[in-house]
């Protein structure tokens, strides 16, 4: 198997594997326990809370662990506005992640004004309509720092200026790009970045809100007073622990990933590029290095990923959570994209796991395997 869907989830690294399963094993004591075992679980949470603060720039004060990146937005955007009732507006993007969207939907079924901006066709939104967007006086702001599809990075520490200098709240998702480049939430002061473990080669299902001293939480999940009474629950230690050993690689090993995964993702993006006639990359720079969204247009990204996994290859279109539904992606129609482009878009994005002879493996079966479709779409339109 060749796995180039590393945004969708990537591959725990052993470290991690080993690290969850000796602390399910070893230190299965509730951290909330006074007795001496129950301190040592404690100690391995307070551990792990430093570990994701030093990989972005936060104290571990201000780290609340969750269940992912899907549960810290919610955390951010339903706690923003339930603590400014005054302020009936929510400002987004066009191109967030469905965990954003929906949750703006939710809120709008709740009476909410939600206001979205949209982007150029290199997927960068227009800060100029952002900053009149801010100016409306909303709750809350949320943005992405790098896209899940194509990998577009966004310009958040001027965005973060614009809202401070309005008194508005900011989001940051920070799903994508925590783990690859870097997330200075010191410089950014947002009053909330959202992370997910799963993305940075740490266990599914657990993942961080990072809560600036200035801004409050209103917890959604009520309970016990777990992480200081903003999200109740016991502790998913063993998730916990791995999110700090896989935070702390990353840490250390970020510059050396990019030195690396960069250069194999533009081999295949030329190569495909140059095998190809009627590929073309999706999204302008900058844009994550481990990320290539390639349309082939007038062909459907669902029909290429199966013929992909026929050969033991993976790769998605659009988010996870919608591969397999024949909706073009969001992201790509927000760029201005016609819909015969969009449909084709297939997102490849790589991880430190993957090798140059797999490069080279999947150059080797994707130019034959996309000429058999055209081959087969030109045959039904002359039909
Ligand atoms: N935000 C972005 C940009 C994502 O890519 C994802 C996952 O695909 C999420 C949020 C949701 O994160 P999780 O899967 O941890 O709930």
């Amino acid at each position: 198997m060749i796995y180039f869907d590393n945004n969708a989830t990537t591959a725990p690294l052993p470290e991690v594997v080993e690290a969850v399963e000796r602390t399910s094993r070893d230190v299965y004591a509730n951290p909330s326990s006074v007795h001496q075992f129950g301190q040592q679980a404690r100690h391995l949470v307070e551990t792990a809370r430093a570990q994701v603060a030093e990989l972005v720039g936060a104290r571990p004060a201000d780290v609340i662990f969750t269940s992912g990146g899907t549960e810290s937005i919610n955390l951010a955007l339903r706690s923003a506005v339930a603590l400014h009732p005054q302020r009936q507006r929510i400002v987004t993007t066009t191109v967030e992640h469905s965990a954003v969207l929906q949750t703006c939907d939710a809120l709008a079924a709740q009476g909410l004004e939600v206001a979205k901006v949209g982007v150029d066709e290199h997927g960068k939104y227009d800060q100029a309509a952002l900053r009149e967007a801010l100016a409306d006086e909303p709750a809350l702001l949320s943005i992405q720092h790098a896209n899940n599809e194509t990998g577009v990075i966004q310009n958040v520490a001027e965005t973060c200026a614009s809202a401070r200098e309005q008194g508005v709240i900011v989001h940051v998702d920070a799903v994508q790009s925590a783990g690859k480049i870097a997330v200075p939430c010191d410089q950014w002061q947002a009053d909330f970045v959202s992370l997910s473990a799963h993305k940075f080669h740490g266990p599914k299902g657990i993942g961080a809100l990072v809560v600036n001293r200035r801004a409050t939480v209103q917890s959604i999940i009520t309970g016990g007073s777990q992480e200081r009474n903003r999200r109740g629950g016991t502790e998913n230690v063993p998730g916990i622990v791995g999110m700090g050993v896989a935070a702390e690689h990353a840490r250390r090993h970020q510059m050396e990933s990019a030195e690396t995964i960069g250069p194999l993702r533009d081999r295949f993006e030329r190569g495909v590029l140059s095998a190809i006639d009627s590929a073309v990359v999706n999204g302008g720079a900058p844009r994550l290095f481990n990320t290539s969204n390639i349309s082939f247009p007038q062909l459907q990204a669902e029909a290429i990923l199966l013929l992909l996994s026929e050969n033991g290859i993976c790769a998605s279109a659009g988010a996870a959570c919608s591969s397999g539904s024949l909706e073009p992606s969001h992201v790509l129609l927000a760029m201005g994209m016609d819909v015969a482009r969009a449909h084709g878009g297939v997102r490849f994005s790589l991880s430190r796991f993957n090798t140059e002879k797999e490069v080279d493996e999947v150059l080797d079966v994707l130019p034959g395997l996309i000429a058999r479709l055209a081959g087969l779409s030109r045959s039904v339109e002359t039909r």
